[in-house]
């Protein structure tokens, strides 16, 4: 995928996990969810129960992989890890839910794309600690209730707004992720450096921080690829001059824009007129899926203002003509 796409692949993954923070105090930025989910987490250790379950809403890249894998870490807690789209039948879910133990963990990642069986067969067992277990077929099928031992579930989902009101009622504690600042990014980049253990100039990390679309995997991403082209064209030393250079490699704009952010920018200004145009007919000029450019691209788009969200679709901002180089059409006249 493009280098600043907030998605990552199974290979990075791997790369990834090495530049995870383990504990809370580590986890970089995200100041108000980090007191909240401390207090929660403090309380529930004090009253040696599990803590309520947690859901964490943002888009995708921010760290709510990690908070879950660090809220099992605090509470020294054996963590299990599933998706949304990984369960295809409540049975799936069955089989998850009664072979857990005891205060363990449960993460479940894109919690709002489980199918709606599954879904009931959720908030039932995160309310009442039960699950229906379905034995034999057709008339002859008996559901034999099935008492589960306390746990926590860690949700994650790039919107809240997206869970049907009794899943999301279920969960004690939500927390919101928001892009980082440059800042935070710039000391989660210098941080990785010390674990990759690569010399990285502070202006490169700042360079880095200032295109990474306030994303922390992104900036990790483009720290790597700033390493490689540090290795193979450069001194070995991650300076300005490689960080810009590898920036250009990747086509990563020095507003952190990428390919795709830049392509629908571009359709939306030259083919749309600079709008309003719904976002699938959007999605659809550009040869991408809604989805990718709901959660991927627009988010991020609107919030440094280069497009705005109105009834009837998407609007090019001023600031995306100028940033493409192009003549904002001229006001319609009276
Ligand atoms: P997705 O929902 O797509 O799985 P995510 O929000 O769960 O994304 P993570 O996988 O947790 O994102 O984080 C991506 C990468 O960014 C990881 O390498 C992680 O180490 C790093 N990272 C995320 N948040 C932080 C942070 N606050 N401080 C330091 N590193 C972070």
């Amino acid at each position: 995928g493009p280098v600043t796409s907030p998605d990552s692949g199974a290979l990075e993954r791997a790369a990834e996990a090495a530049l995870r923070p383990r504990r809370l105090a580590e986890f970089v930025g995200q100041q108000v969810v980090r007191d909240q989910l401390s207090l929660v987490l403090e309380a529930a250790t004090a009253r040696g129960r599990p803590p309520e379950h947690v859901l964490l809403s943002g888009p995708p890249g921010l760290g709510k992989t990690t908070l879950a894998m660090i809220i099992a870490g605090e509470i020294g807690a054996a963590l299990r890890i599933t998706s949304g789209p990984a369960i295809q039948h409540a049975g799936d879910l069955a089989a998850i839910l009664s072979s857990l133990e005891e205060g363990e963990v449960l993460f479940i990642d894109e919690v709002h794309r489980l199918a709606r069986p599954a879904e009931e067969m959720l908030y039932i067992a995160m309310e009442d600690f039960r699950v229906d277990v379905v034995v034999g077929k057709g008339v002859g099928a008996t559901s034999i209730p099935l008492e589960l031992p306390p746990f926590t579930v860690v949700g994650a989902t790039t919107r809240a707004g997206l869970l049907p009101a009794p899943l999301r009622d279920r969960f004690g504690f939500v927390g919101h992720l928001d892009y980082y600042r440059a800042s935070e990014l710039h000391e989660v980049v210098t941080r990785s450096a010390l674990r990759l253990d690569v010399p990285l100039d502070p202006d490169a990390a700042a360079e880095i921080a200032e295109r990474s679309r306030g994303t922390p995997r992104i900036a990790n991403r483009l720290l790597r690829r700033v390493r490689d082209w540090a290795q193979v064209r450069g001194s070995g030393r991650l300076d300005l001059a490689a960080a810009r250079a590898a920036l250009e490699v990747y086509e990563v704009d020095p507003r952190g824009l990428d390919r795709l952010d830049r392509g629908v920018l571009a359709a939306l200004c030259t083919r749309f007129a600079g709008g309003p145009v719904g976002l699938s007919t959007l999605a659809v000029s550009v040869g991408e899926e809604t989805e990718t450019v709901e959660t991927m691209v627009e988010p991020y788009l609107v919030r440094e203002g280069f497009l705005t969200r109105t009834p009837r679709g998407r609007i090019a901002t001023p600031m995306a003509w100028e940033h493409l180089g192009l003549a904002p059409p001229e006001p319609a006249a009276g």
